[in-house]
């Protein structure tokens, strides 16, 4: 097919999934239209963009974490090459326990020979390097650091634009409709479609099998406003605070599972805010500058939903990727375009089969 307006992909969606999908795809020569309703529902633009290989409260890492950051490293690094300018940051984080039962879990962790390049030394409570309330002490941790998804996502939607790979609208999907030999939405055909359309997917009429688990966090931005000393690096406790820069602070986050929309509200803000005061030893040199929402793609089993619908080979998902995207996009996308172009098997953790066949598909 030669038309002007036929596409090997049409790909629903330009947050860090859409963005990163559509570059390999694209880097591999095949002809991709990428449609978003400018980023109405982004949870990418709202995100810190926070690197933690090893979160949750046991401190456990995935069997894919050094392939994530090596892939990371390699594909943030790619990309600021193209811009001119860099996206990941590196910054060390300081890790709070929160219990005696943490410290067992890091001591747990610490005896393992694959984590010695993530886990660093034990810190005291006594004698804590960083200006917090650190009660039970903590740790060191390295490989962190952060993405600037904003800006990021600002230059790859330039280079799809520039490409005419980019059309700012939203999709309904009662709009696409499916024949035989291809797909086809308003004057557009193209011969496969994947969604990486972040939590909205959860009403998508061919996946509404999936177990979408959204997660609505709230996150504040802070400037400030005193000469008392602050965190140099990222503290991870109840609550977090990344230095962005001389100036500037996020913390967050906020989990709300029973809400879908992007509103911050009053009672999210003092909810961080308290989570503020019991973590600085001076959290009157922050000033709040302003608090989002948005939504996480979160999943019910916690795993992305990646891969191809089981009755409908044009359909493809790319999604689910919950609070670590940054961390984990750049990985799969690479494995989700080796799936596509090659047939290379999905990693089984990500592959929507799994679940497909709990759904009798
Ligand atoms: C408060 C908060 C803090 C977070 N902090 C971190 C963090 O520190 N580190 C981290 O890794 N992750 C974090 N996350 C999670 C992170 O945002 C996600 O993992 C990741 O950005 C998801 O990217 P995505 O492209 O799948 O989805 P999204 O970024 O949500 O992108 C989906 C895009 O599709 C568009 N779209 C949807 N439906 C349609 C349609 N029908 N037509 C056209 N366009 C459509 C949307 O407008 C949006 O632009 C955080 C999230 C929140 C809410």
């Amino acid at each position: 097919m030669s038309s002007a307006h036929h596409y090997d992909y049409l790909i629903i969606g330009q947050g860090l999934a859409g963005s990163l999908l559509a570059w390999r795809l694209a880097q591999r020569r095949q002809r991709i239209l990428v449609v978003d309703d400018g980023h109405a529902t982004a949870s990418s633009m709202v995100a810190a963009g926070l690197i933690n290989p090893l979160a949750g409260m046991r401190f456990n890492h995935s069997p894919h974490v050094h392939q994530w950051l090596q892939t990371l490293e390699q594909t943030y690094g790619e990309l600021a090459g193209l811009a001119g300018q860099p996206f990941l940051k590196r910054l060390d984080m300081v890790r709070l326990f929160r219990s005696a039962e943490q410290i067992r879990f890091y001591e747990r962790q610490k005896d393992r020979g694959d984590t010695h390049d993530l886990l660093g030394q034990r810190l005291d409570a006594d004698d804590f390097p960083q200006p917090v309330h650190a009660p039970w002490g903590g740790f060191e941790q390295y490989r962190t650091g952060w993405v600037r998804l904003p800006r990021l996502l600002a230059f790859m939607a330039d280079w799809l634009r520039e490409r005419n790979m980019l059309r700012n609208e939203k999709l309904s999907y009662e709009d696409l409709e499916l024949q035989a030999g291809q797909l086809s939405w308003k004057e557009i055909t193209a011969d496969q479609v994947i969604f990486c359309d972040g939590y909205r997917s959860m009403h998508n009429p061919w996946f509404r099998w999936l177990p979408f688990a959204p997660d609505q966090g709230e996150i504040l931005t802070l400037k400030r406003c005193g000469d008392a000393p602050l965190p140099d690096r990222i503290v991870n406790g109840a609550t977090w605070l990344l230095p962005v820069d001389e100036e500037r602070y996020r913390l967050g986050a906020t989990h709300y599972h029973d809400r879908q929309d992007n509103r911050a509200t009053e009672e999210g803000k003092q909810k961080l805010l308290a989570g503020m005061e019991a973590l600085l030893r001076h959290p009157d040199a922050l000033a709040l500058e302003k608090n989002e929402a948005g939504v996480r793609p979160a999943t019910a089993d916690r795993q992305p939903f990646i891969g191809t619908h089981p009755e409908l080979p044009r359909l493809h998902m790319f999604n689910g990727f919950g609070a670590h995207g940054s961390l984990t996009i750049p990985w799969y996308a690479q494995r989700m375009a080796d799936w596509l172009l090659q047939a290379k098997p999905l990693p089984d953790n990500a592959d929507i089969r799994r679940l497909a066949v709990k759904a009798n598909h």
